[in-house]
């Protein structure tokens, strides 16, 4: 699925990754994979050394390297990685006129978006490793420890089962739930308390992302109540899951069930994400995209209610999409667990 036919500019991040598996920093001096001409233009302090299949072009401090890459394009057109930095690009147009770029969600949305069966399998244990994350988190105090504390192990625990990196440890304890980007803090965790639990990361350089809700006692009967829409909801966009399907009809079926309990106004974001070399990166599932599933896209569904001053919930699974179907790859029990 590595179109190396097509015209793409690549800058470092997850596709230069993808088609090369170098990892240069992003910086002011340009570095640019340039397909189909398969010539990587790289700043000499950066060279990588030969390349297996490329043509590796060094420009110097003091040489125009837009001018360089302008030379070398060949096509009317080019679609440019999404992570290109904006004064890469404006110096690139002023320095190719006549080309046409293009953005490279926009015009090959399926680049990244459809996994091979190895990409696949490297999520599945990624996402493993977070399953293995949250069932030992279970078992940790949580009354009369901080986010920050709780926040700390699942870092912890996420390196344990094999993350080079850790993105993001959410612990929304009570109130703090309801706002679904709280990172973490001081506030210590007491009875009575919902928590939102999302973690994720990369492990072997593909992304893991899941939550969680757990309660720190046994839940009121409103709380229990909530918490059963949004598993309700998440079961049953998992089961909308089918190719041709829409994105925008995973999010229509998650948000329809909790609209009918009576919480639409609460579910305040988009029901999913892709993951893949990065743990946020399309498609997205949201109103307004129609990009049809596709065997082999993987993507969060993780619906959520969040009531504002008193507490969130969010269920969140990785889910790719097979010929017949969903498959998650997280498989973690999706009841509300009693911590302690
Ligand atoms: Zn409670
Ligand atoms: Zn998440
Ligand atoms: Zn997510």
């Amino acid at each position: 699925m590595k179109a190396l036919d097509d015209a793409l500019l690549i800058t470092p991040g997850p596709d230069l990754v993808y088609f090369t598996g170098l990892r240069p920093p992003m910086t002011e001096r340009l570095t640019m994979l340039i397909l189909p001409a398969r010539v990587l233009v790289v700043p000499a302090l950066e060279h990588p050394g030969d390349l297996p299949g490329l043509e590796v072009v060094a420009w110097h401090d003091g040489d125009d390297p837009y001018a360089l890459v302008a030379e070398l394009l060949r096509e009317p057109a080019y679609a440019i990685s999404d992570s290109a930095w904006a004064m890469h690009l404006i110096a690139l147009q002023q320095a190719a006129p006549h080309v046409r770029f293009t953005s490279m969600t926009a015009t090959r949305p399926l680049l990244r978006a459809v996994k091979s069966e190895a990409e696949v399998a490297l999520l599945a244990a990624a996402a493993a490793a977070a399953d293995a994350t949250y069932e030992q988190i279970l078992s940790v105090r949580f009354r009369g420890r901080t986010e920050v504390r709780i926040a700390a192990e699942l870092s912890d625990l996420l390196q344990q089962h094999g993350h080079e990196q850790v993105d993001f440890t959410i612990v929304a304890s009570g109130p703090n739930g309801a706002d679904p980007h709280h990172h973490i803090g001081d506030r210590v965790l007491t009875e009575g308390d919902m928590v939102v639990l999302d973690f994720g990361g990369l492990k072997d350089g593909y992304g893991s992302d899941t939550s969680r809700t757990v309660h720190v006692g046994q839940p009121s009967e409103e709380e229990q109540q909530v918490f059963d829409i949004v598993r309700t909801a998440q079961q049953a966009a998992f089961e909308a899951v089918r190719p041709g399907v829409a994105c925008q009809e995973i999010d229509r079926v998650a948000r329809g069930i909790i609209e009918d309990a009576g919480y639409g106004q609460f579910f305040i974001h988009r029901t999913g994400h892709g993951i893949g070399l990065t743990t946020h990166e399309p498609p997205y599932l949201v109103r307004g995209e129609q990009q049809p599933l596709v065997p082999g896209m993987c993507f969060s569904i993780e619906p959520g209610i969040y009531l504002p001053g008193r507490f969130g919930v969010r269920i969140e699974d990785i889910v790719t999409v097979t010929e017949t179907g969903g498959r998650r790859l997280n498989t973690t029990d999706h009841g509300l667990a009693i911590v302690s």
